[in-house]
């Protein structure tokens, strides 16, 4: 039952993105259709680009939400996948504790335990003992779907996600604050970086929230940015 590092990688994103969200943002404005307006589009890359951060940064968004990028992602947590499901605009499907025998179960270790020695051993026995008691479940007729109630939130799972270039921003927005737990911040980190290799112009919306509102909302602040009150 190793111990495992988080991977994540960039299944689907449309080709033509820049094409569709600039057909997306001049059918709003122009007297001519929108299938002419995509058939005839411009082959200037700087133009395309200079309406469509014109258009998001006057908030209309939903010239973005045409884009679906899809992720699969290994080695992530329980908790975590509990956090990322809770995005209501993401769809997902997730490896099935359910159906899959969690026996010798692979989990994933908090880098904060990592890193100290003697707490991560613990941790290590702590998830032996627990593989040991599940096949001990399963071995004497419990269903998975029972015996799992004792798997712990480390077990790594294994999901993909799809999601709208608009519910990326704001997942970014708020997964990439310091107020984020780590392994979460990590992997939509991670989702960011694969989309931002392929388009370099999304960086300046891929970004913790106060980056974009100017300042940090937040209760708790790292100090990144000033708070809201100065
Ligand atoms: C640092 C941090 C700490 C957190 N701590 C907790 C916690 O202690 N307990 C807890 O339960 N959760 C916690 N959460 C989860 C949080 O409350 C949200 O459920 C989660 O971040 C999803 O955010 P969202 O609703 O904005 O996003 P999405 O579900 O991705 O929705 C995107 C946007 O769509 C709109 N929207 C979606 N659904 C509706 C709707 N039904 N009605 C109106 N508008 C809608 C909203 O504008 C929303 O912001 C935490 C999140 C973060 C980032």
């Amino acid at each position: 039952m190793p111990k495992k590092n988080l991977e994540v990688s960039l299944i689907a994103m449309p080709s033509n993105l820049l094409d569709v969200i600039y057909t997306a943002c001049r059918t709003c404005y122009s007297a001519d259709g929108a299938v002419e307006i995509f058939k005839n589009i411009t082959d200037d890359k700087e133009k395309k680009l200079a309406l469509i951060k014109r258009i998001i940064s006057s908030g209309h968004y939903s010239t973005i939400e045409h884009i679906q990028l899809t992720f699969a992602i290994n080695n992530i947590s329980r908790a975590a996948t509990h956090q990322l499901v809770r995005h209501r605009h993401m769809s997902f499907s997730q490896k099935s504790q359910r159906y899959v025998k969690e026996a010798d179960f692979d989990f994933v270790m908090p880098v904060a335990i990592e890193k100290n020695p003697e707490l991560e051993e613990k941790f290590i026995k702590h998830m032996e003992a627990t593989s040991k008691l599940y096949a001990e479940f399963v071995d004497a007729g419990i269903k998975k779907e029972d015996a799992r109630s004792i798997l712990p939130n480390a077990t790594a799972s294994s999901i993909v996600t799809s999601l709208n270039l608009r519910e990326l921003i704001h997942l970014a927005n708020l997964r990439l604050c310091t107020r984020a737990q780590l392994e979460i911040r990590m992997a939509v980190a991670k989702m960011c970086a694969l989309v931002i290799k392929e388009e370099p112009w999304l960086a300046e919306h891929l970004v913790p929230k106060c980056e974009r509102l100017g300042y940090c909302d937040e209760d708790n602040s790292c100090g990144r940015k000033p708070t809201k009150n100065g």
